[in-house]
Parts: C-alpha cells; structure tokens; sequence
C-alpha cells in the first residue's frame, strides 16, 4: 500500500511539474496537432512560440455578428444562422469539373440551402444530424428559399442548438482575420491562436508597470490579448488595440533611449574646432547664413568637441542649405588634422558636392577628393587633378586629412581609414551601428555621424522615428528666395505652358520636365521592369518635347543611363547648355542649378506630396522667379485637394503633415524603412498618444533604465528587441 503510495506520489509531482512547466516560451508545436510542416509555415511568420503566437495580432474583423433565424435570412446579404444538416451531398458539375457540395439546413423557422464550391474537407467534417453554425454571404435561391454561399461553418454538438457565441472561432461574431500562408490559411491561424488563448493566456503576466496602466488609462494584458483576438465589439477591439500599440511603441522608445545611451559610451575623436577658421569661412561666403543654419552649425561643432560620438540628424526643407553646414563641420574636422567623409545617394550628387567643395574651400588649405566608380579627382594645395586610386589610399591610409567625397560605397570598398573623424550621409536618416563600426579608425575610434535629409518630418514624429538621433532643424529658407508659383494645369493649356516655357528660355533660364511614374500595372511587377517602362515613357516624351523645341537644345536624363552619360548631361544642364531636361524622377534628390526656374510635374497626381515637394525643390534656388506645373487629368477630390495642398504650401514641414493626415504614417515618406514594426507605426497617426509614450519611456527610464524593476516588462522587451531592426 506504502509503495503504492509513493508511485503515485512520483507520478502525480511529475504530473504537476508538466502542468508547471508550461510556459509561454514553448514551441508552438506544443499545441494540438501541429506538425513540422506548419512550424515551418508559422516560423516564416516570425512565429516560433506560445508567445509568438498570442501576440500575432489580426488585422482586421469579419463581422458576422448578425446571428438570426433561418426565416430572417431573407433580409441579409451576409449573416449568421445556427442550424440542423438534412441534407448533404456532393456532386460534379459536369462543365467545370468542380465538386460541387449541397446541404440544405434547418432551424424550427425554416430551410436553408448550403453550397460550397471544390471543398470536399466539408464532405468529410459535416453530417447530416450535426448542428453548425454558419456565416456567409447570402442570396436568393427560390422566392422562399435562400442560399449560403460558401460559407464558414463550425460543428457545435450532434443536438445543441443552444450556443455561446462567444465560444465560436469561424462563425456568428467578430471573426479575426489574420495575414495567412499559403498552406496555413487564416482558420487554421485562427484555431491555433484559440488554443493558445484558452491554455497559455493565463501565463500572460502584465507587461506594463500598474502606474502605466493608470496613468493612461489602459487595459490589462490578459482581456485585452484575448480582444484583440476575438473581440465582443469592435469597440472593446480598439480599446485593446490602443494598450498594445502603447506597450509596442513604449518598446521602441525605451530601446531608443538605451541606444543613444550606448552610443554616448563609444569613444570618438575629440575635434579642437578653430572658430577663427569658422568665422573667415563664412566671411568668405556670397550670402549670410541663416540663423537655422548657424545654430545647425553650433549644435554640431558642440558635439564634435565631445568625446563621445554625435550622431545627428540634420533635417532641413529642399533649399534650406545642408550642404553648406555639413561642408562647414568637414572644414573644421580636416582642420585639426582629421579625415571627413562624405556620402552622396548617387554620383551625380557626390560629384556635385565635390564642384561645390571645390568653390567652398578655394581659399582654405584643404586636401579634397572626389572618390567615385571611374575617377578620382582631387584638389591638394595647389595640386590638382588626377591620382590613382591606390595612391589615394595610401594617402588615407598614412592618416592625411583629407576631406573625401563619394558615393556609399566609400564604407564598402576596401579604404581604410586611419584618422577619421567624421562622416556626413547625405539624403540618409539613419545609418547602423553595425556600419559605423566598419569606420573604426586606427586607434578604435568612432567618427561622429551627420546624417541629412530633405523629408521634413515634424519633430514629435522624428524624435519617435529616430530617437537616438539628435535632430538639427533647418526650418528656414535662406533670404530673398522667392516662394515658387506653383499652378495646377490641365492638358488642354499645353500651348500656353510651352509659350510660357519658351520666354523662359530665351530669357535664358532653364526647365526640367519630369514625365509621369509608371504605375505598376500588375502587383508583382519587379522594380526593373518598372524601372524600364518609366524609362520608356521619358525617351516617348523626350522625342515629343524635342520636335516642339526643336529649335531649343532638349535632353534626357534617366536611371538606366550609364554614369558617365548623366554625369555629362548633368554637367551641361549645369552649365546652361541644356534648355529642358526631360527626367524620370532620378532628379528627385539634391540637384543644384540655380538657373533653372521652371518645373513641369507630369501625371502629377501620380506621386506622394513630399515627393512632389522634393521635385519643386530643384527650382527656386536662385534669385529669379520660379515656377512650378504640376500637370494632371484627374479630377478625384483627394487628389485635387493634395495638389492645391502645394499651391498653398511651400513649407514642407507643413505639407508633410498634411501627408501624414491623409495618407497615414505607412506611406509616409521614407518612414517604411524606418525599422519600426507595424503597430508601433500606427501610433504616428496619433501625435498626442505619440507624445504620451515618448514622455512615458523617459519617465520609466529616469526610474531605472535597465527595467530591472519591472520584470516582466524586461522580459517582454528584451524578447521583443530580438525582432526589431532598429540598430
Ligand atoms: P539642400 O538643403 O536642399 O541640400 P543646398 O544645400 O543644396 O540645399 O542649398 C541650396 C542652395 O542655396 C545652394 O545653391 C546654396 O549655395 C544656397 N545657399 C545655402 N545657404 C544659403 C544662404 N544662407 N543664403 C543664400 N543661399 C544659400
Ligand atoms: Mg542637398
């Protein structure tokens, strides 16, 4: 008996220690009937745990909370009804060769009939005699008599018709939807999920501090996983949805805030800058600075003095001059004898720069190179043309400051740096960790970091994006710029525009036409298709103009053209020996020519608002006049309204918030690439919730930045930030 005893004992405490040892970081093939094939499936997903799994989040609901008796059918399109199988069979339809099976059901009201189309599953899982529950689409069969047509069903018992909804996963309520696989459909998801909901979800410990939850009012984890599920009302499914885009991006600050905390503990070059240096440069200048522009410059020359390295964002509107700044903090680097590099998006604009640099620093004794695919250029003192490439990198190797100027790949050839001290990224926001430490000079330095973009994101956005950045703002334009005219013009006013154009020229001033983007036609069309089809409609275009102006000198710029011949179109535009330039929208970014005052957008309803600010930008960098037409045929009012948008606007940041308001912060410019999951992104729509989670995390982190305090947070976060591709 004894003994008994204690066997039983043994098993029953390896019992319990099963029951123990759930836990919400068990594989998902711990739930009922998941296999190695769906692991894969869910793997692929990002989905490898219990966790995963929970917080696997639907996106959007089907609505088939309209349960009614089988007699009210008659007045839905789609709806619910609970009912007895009488029938079911199946039968081939004789032209399509599809299976094609009919049921018919019955409630205490009356008849349905049922048809499901090549679904022999349903053969196998439905008999006559069961009880389901169905949700569908619905249509008249005979006068009296109505159809469901394929709809999903789930078996609820042999003889109950008394059913809790609330326990139903496919049918008669809000029903998730989940982004699928193929071969793990969204009902399999959605039956998985309900597993892991009704025998792990009781693990879910809360996340978030009780103060948190409190002070913003929100749900606790354990209702508000199973909402986000399987919602009683799409109301309560957004009062859920509200407390795990806070927790998500409060995750994403938090890592932000740690980031740049890390980054302050890198050692990095201190610069002894030399304001003497700094005033004569300017002295030296053809116009004054602006104050953004002066403060820009001293928010960076007080970082560069520190030890630890700057990491900052310069974000300033087309035109504001960020060129400027940044050549001012590479004169002061290469100044105290270190290295600069700078990194153009294209070497059209690195060779731009290097033009630019070239002007800049006539007067200074600065060692400049220009560092592209086919050629080195540099200026050395008095010396100046060509080197080889090799002889440049022994230069750079020996620890000479230069001040290089290049395209990305810079980091990615085999230059070594020896003595470098900062690097400047054009037209990039953010730029990793992992490729800063490709930059590790000699003595495992970090150069400091000055990143440059022209997409004016408003402030409390910017800090959310890219919190471990410092921002500079250029929100000023320099003086006596003219704001650029910008009208909305119909096809039918074609001969105007081009009388309009022709006194432009021979006024001597310049005109870019850029020609519409093709729109991809079918959803997979790769990027080089597109790009070869945009190509094709600027040469169309191009052959067009050029036999209107034939009197004029027309070109063509295009991405597929090799970079010699941009280079040599680009250099001619800049030297007016170019009248119009027809371009696709390679002239997006950074092209400086100040001669050129009018702009023609075609299909200009085609692009983004910041994009179309982006294409303004390259006029009205002079003194005169500009012009810009954005040509469209559509009449759509939203579209309307985005144009007039730049009529009124010349202010970027301002249209970049109307951006935001009418086309959400997932089309945002530049912000999908921002690393930022998908929940976490829709809390930009909501710059007062933003602001909330920003002040949140702060508050959290002064407490204690390791979140030792608040285990479970620590936990959530640190499983979370193994997804997260913000370096
Ligand atoms: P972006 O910020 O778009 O990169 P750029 O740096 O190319 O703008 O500057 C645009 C033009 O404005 C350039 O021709 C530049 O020489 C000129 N510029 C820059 N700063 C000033 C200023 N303070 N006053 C007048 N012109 C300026
Ligand atoms: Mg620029």
């Amino acid at each position: 008996m004894q003994l008994i005893l204690i066997l039983f004992f043994l098993w029953y405490s390896k019992y319990m220690k099963e029951i123990k040892e759930k836990s919400l970081d068990d594989s998902i093939t711990s739930l009922y009937k998941l296999g190695p094939a769906k692991e894969e499936k869910f793997n692929s997903l990002g989905i490898y745990t219990i966790r995963d799994l929970l917080y696997y989040f639907p996106f959007r609901y089907q609505d088939f909370t309209d349960v009614v008796k089988v007699k009210d059918l008659l007045y839905y399109d789609k709806a619910s009804a609970v009912v007895n199988i009488t029938n079911i069979k199946s039968y081939r339809s004789p032209r399509k060769k599809m299976i094609l099976i009919n049921a018919v059901g019955e409630d205490e009201t009356g008849k349905v009939s049922i048809i499901w189309f090549n679904n022999p599953f349903v053969l196998r899982t439905i008999k006559v005699g069961n009880t389901v529950s169905l949700s569908g689409n619905l249509k008249m069969k005979t006068k009296t008599r109505m159809e469901f047509q394929s709809p999903s069903y789930e078996i609820i018992s042999s003889e109950d018709m008394d059913v809790d909804f609330n326990e139903l996963k496919h049918t008669g309520r809000l029903v998730p939807v989940y982004s699928e696989k193929p071969g793990l459909s969204s009902k399999m998801i959605r039956s998985y999920v309900k597993m892991a909901l009704n025998d792990y979800s009781y693990l879910l410990k809360e996340t978030l501090p009780d103060e948190t939850l409190k002070l913003y009012n929100l749900e606790n984890v354990q209702d508000s996983i199973y909402q986000m599920h399987f919602p009683e009302t799409i109301e309560k499914s957004e009062v859920a949805k509200k407390r795990f885009i806070f927790e998500e991006m409060l995750l994403v600050q938090i890592h932000m805030l740690q980031l740049k905390k890390e980054n302050l503990k890198i050692p990095s070059p201190l610069i002894s800058v030399d304001d003497n240096l700094l005033a004569s440069f300017k002295k030296t200048l053809p116009f004054i600075l602006t104050d953004a522009q002066n403060n820009s410059i001293n928010e960076i020359l007080k970082d560069l003095k520190s030890k630890s390295p700057m990491n900052r964002l310069l974000e300033g509107d087309v035109g504001s001059g960020k060129t400027l700044v940044a050549m001012s903090a590479g004169l002061i680097v290469c100044s105290d004898n270190y290295q600069a590099a700078f990194m153009a998006p294209t070497e059209v604009l690195a060779k731009q720069h290097f033009l630019t640099a070239k002007k800049l620093f006539k007067n200074f004794d600065i060692k400049l190179a220009l560092f592209t695919s086919d050629s080195i250029q540099i200026k050395d003192g008095n010396l100046e043309g060509k080197i080889s490439k090799d002889a440049l990198k022994h230069e750079i190797e020996k620890g000479n400051n230069y001040f290089i100027i290049g395209t990305q790949s810079l980091i990615q050839k085999d230059i070594s740096f020896s003595k470098l001290g900062l690097v400047i990224i054009d037209e990039q926001h953010r730029f990793g960790v992992k490729q800063r430490k490709q930059l590790l000079t000699n003595d495992k330095l970090v150069p400091h970091l000055l990143s440059m973009t022209a997409t004016p994101i408003p402030r409390t956005l910017a800090l959310a994006v890219y919190g471990d950045l410092n921002l500079s703002i250029l929100d000023e334009l320099p003086q006596g710029r003219k704001p650029i005219k910008t009208r909305v013009v119909s096809k039918r006013y074609e001969t105007q525009l081009f009388d309009f154009i022709e006194k432009q020229i021979l006024k001597k001033k310049q005109v870019f036409i850029i020609c519409p983007r093709v729109e991809p036609s079918e959803e997979n069309e790769s990027f080089k298709n597109l790009l070869m089809k945009d190509v094709a409609s600027v040469k169309k275009e191009y052959e067009r103009i050029s036999s209107i102006f034939s009197k004029y000198s027309v070109a063509m710029l295009h991405g597929k053209m090799k970079p010699i011949e941009k280079e040599k179109t680009m250099r001619d535009f800049s030297e007016n020996k170019i009248n119009i330039l027809v371009a696709t929208s390679v002239i997006e970014v950074g092209v400086d020519v100040p001669n050129a005052t009018t702009m023609v957008i075609e299909g200009a309803e085609r692009f983004g608002l910041a994009q179309l600010h982006q294409f303004r930008g390259r006029v009205g960098r002079g003194v005169d006049q500009s012009f810009c037409f954005l040509m469209s045929e559509s009449y759509a009012k939203n579209t309307r309204d985005r144009l007039k948008a730049l009529v009124e606007y010349n202010n970027g940041f301002k249209l970049a918030e109307i951006d935001l308001a009418t086309r959400g912060p997932g089309q945002f410019f530049g912000l999908q690439q921002s690393g930022i999951p998908d929940l976490a992104m829709s809390s930009l729509k909501d710059l007062k919730l933003l602001a909330q989670i920003q002040k949140e995390a702060q508050r959290l982190a002064n407490i204690d930045s390791s979140l030792s305090k608040w285990p479970n947070l620590e936990q959530r976060f640190s499983s979370f930030i193994k997804g997260l591709h913000i370096e």
